[in-house]
């Protein structure tokens, strides 16, 4: 899976995510004006690459009879950059109050199965609970449509055409072998109760209850949260390592220092003079980077490699710190203590390519003109925030977007 930041806020309509809907941002194959009939003859077409990818033509036939071709789909595909959130308007849904307290009861309904999981695969309850609680609200919005229609969409559409057929094909296999009754998704594709891929069930969906079935989608969600952790163990993560965890960065803070990219060891920071948000001396989980995903007016983060490891559910900033702040709280711990600059607004899609273009005539190179804030983009501003005498935090703002018009 390829990191591509900050390219699923976009699909947050009404929950934060959809895993692993890290799709490619290549254009493979020309858009088009989509019907059921234009879908029908993409289905024969289709038929001859399936059979031979391994696909029964029993199954083939009896899955994709029928299947509806659904414009709305195309249309989400489509707008999904349209959509951006700050980082604190996400975290007052991600990790709402009502998000923690149906994340408690959850645990304390499924306490025992969790703790197999957690010790089966090393990856703390309160982290699979958090997964599951931004991807499906703890198992009770799944998703109602179809994933074959979905993804036959998608993949006739052609827009991504081989990365949807891939998934499609996987998805079949998931209906071939029995695995699933019900078969509803998110309109990506990303279904079950932590909205996997098909192409990640084949990966990484494991039999948590020993049925012969690697079923994320029944109302049991056990081989679902185990395959979570399988998925988090995969891609390395460490427990007892914090995602991260709040700082306050000392006067006089060198804002330069304040990217993904500067990693130091945990005494240096320290001697630095950043503490934790309660002022206390950093505890030492290795090498980290400080991260302010708002700002220098907004919270910073002390990030460990874990960070990375959620990274691979979906490279969202928000989205990292949403589980990672989720998981905290369902462990009893504080709210984010610092505010956030809510007087900002985020930037439209137009602005935040307009930001990048004028960044590269401004000699700036922000690595594309995509509408993403990625790490290039970041880099770009602080360039020129430095250039200007401004506090270099690398925050994409209006402001920003104002100086260099
Ligand atoms: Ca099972």
């Amino acid at each position: 899976m390829q990191a591509l930041v900050g390219m699923i806020l976009a699909a947050l309509l009404q929950w934060p995510a959809a895993a692993q809907t890290i799709l490619p941002d290549a254009v493979e194959g020309e858009a088009k004006m989509g019907s059921q009939t234009g879908l029908d003859a993409w289905v024969q077409d289709f038929r001859p690459r399936a059979l031979a990818a391994g696909v029964p033509a029993a199954t083939f036939d009896a899955s994709l009879r029928g299947v509806e071709f659904n414009a709305k789909v195309v249309e989400r595909d489509r707008n999904q950059n349209e959509f951006s959130k700050t980082i604190w308007d996400y975290l007052d849904t991600a990790v709402s109050e009502d998000r923690v307290a149906l994340g408690m009861k959850a645990m304390a309904k499924h306490r025992a199965l969790l703790d197999r999981i957690a010790a089966e695969y090393g990856v703390e309850a309160e982290i699979l609970a958090a997964v599951w609680g931004l991807e499906s609200a703890y198992g009770t919005y799944r998703g109602d449509l179809p994933v074959l229609g979905s993804l036959a969409t998608l993949a006739y559409d052609g827009r991504r055409a081989a990365f949807f057929e891939a998934e499609l094909i996987a998805a079949l296999k998931i209906i071939d072998g029995g695995h699933v009754e019900t078969f509803t998704g998110s309109w990506a594709g990303a279904s079950g109760h932590t909205q996997f891929m098909p192409s990640s069930w084949e990966a990484f969906a494991v039999d948590f209850d020993g049925d012969g079935k690697r079923n994320l989608w029944g109302e049991d969600p056990g081989d679902a949260l185990a395959s979570t952790a399988n998925y988090l163990r995969h891609w390395g993560w460490t427990k007892g390592q914090p995602w991260g965890l709040e700082v306050t960065l000392p006067e006089g803070f060198d804002y330069d220092q304040t990217t993904e990219r500067v990693v130091k060891p945990v005494p240096d920071w320290q001697a630095m003079g950043i503490r934790t948000a309660t002022g206390a001396d950093l505890p030492d989980h290795g090498p980290g980077s400080i991260l302010l995903p708002g700002g220098h007016r907004g919270a910073a983060f002390l990030i460990f490699p874990n960070f990375q490891v959620i990274e691979r559910y979906n490279t969202a900033d928000a989205y990292i710190i949403g589980i990672g702040h989720l998981a905290d709280r369902l462990k009893g711990g504080p709210p984010i203590a610092a505010s956030w600059p809510r007087d900002l607004r985020a930037l439209t899609l137009d602005e935040r390519r307009e930001l990048q273009d004028r960044l590269g005539r401004a000699g700036f190179d922000p690595g594309g003109v995509d509408g993403r804030m990625g790490p290039k983009t970041i880099a770009a501003v602080k360039a020129f925030q430095t250039a200007r005498g401004l506090i270099p935090d690398g925050y994409p703002s209006l402001e920003i977007l104002s100086l260099l018009r």
